[in-house]
Formats: structure tokens, sequence, C-alpha cells
């Protein structure tokens, strides 16, 4: 276990995930509405779009990609 900066808020916490306890919870909820919104889309969404309907910042979006949370 070592100290790690969290990839959402900033905050210092101790953990072996990228981020700390309590963004882990708002990354479940975001992730849940952005699957939701990609599931009731027939149309391509740009993440700019993603960004705009779900109120959710883009840089979450791209982190949310990368760890493959959501398959856009
Ligand atoms: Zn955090």
């Amino acid at each position: 276990m070592e100290f790690k900066r969290c990839n959402r808020c900033g905050n210092f916490f101790v953990s072996d995930n990228d981020i700390c306890y309590e963004c882990e919870i708002k990354d479940r909820a975001d992730i849940a509405k952005l699957n939701t919104i990609l599931g009731n889309s027939s149309e391509s969404l740009s993440i700019n779009d993603l960004s705009a309907t779900s109120g959710i910042n883009p840089s979450n979006i791209n982190r949310f990609i990368e760890n493959n949370f959501i398959s856009f």
C-alpha cells in the first residue's frame, strides 16, 4: 500500500485503486448514467455530446473509456 493521488479529485489516499473511496462511489454513479445514455442512443455520440447530456466532465469520460468502464 502506498499513497496515491486520486485521478478524479486530486486528494491523496491509500489504496490499490487509482481513485479514492469517495470518488469510487461517484464513478459508479457516473458510469451507470453514461451506460444508460449510450444504451438508449441509436446514433453514435461524441465525448462532448455525452458530457453535455450527462453533465459529466469529459476528462472523467475519457478515463472511463481508457479503463474500459464504458464501451464507446
Ligand atoms: Zn477522489
